[in-house]
């Protein structure tokens, strides 16, 4: 499993094993505690990981908006759980 995240300074989207505790952002270079930003999404794979990531990033910039509501991140979740069921 891994965690749909973001750097808390440079608000860049990113990932990390569901275990890991640091993450090292490689954008600007912060160290930051992976408890202590808020989860987006927990996904199976680093491939789902990585396509949400794009998705999440042209839907913000789209709607010239920093982040979303928290109303989107639990559709985001319905959603991606609707699209797990139908791949099983
Ligand atoms: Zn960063």
């Amino acid at each position: 499993m891994y965690v749909v995240i973001r750097c808390p300074g440079c608000r860049t989207f990113t990932y990390v094993d569901r275990f890991q505790r640091w993450k090292l952002c490689p954008i600007c270079g912060q160290a930051y505690e992976v408890a202590r930003v808020p989860a987006y999404l927990e996904v199976g794979d680093h491939v789902e990981a990585e396509h949400i990531i794009r998705q999440l990033q042209q839907y913000l910039q789209k709607m010239k908006r920093k982040d979303l509501t928290p109303d989107e991140i639990e559709d985001l979740r319905r959603q991606y759980a609707l699209l797990v069921k139908k791949k099983v």
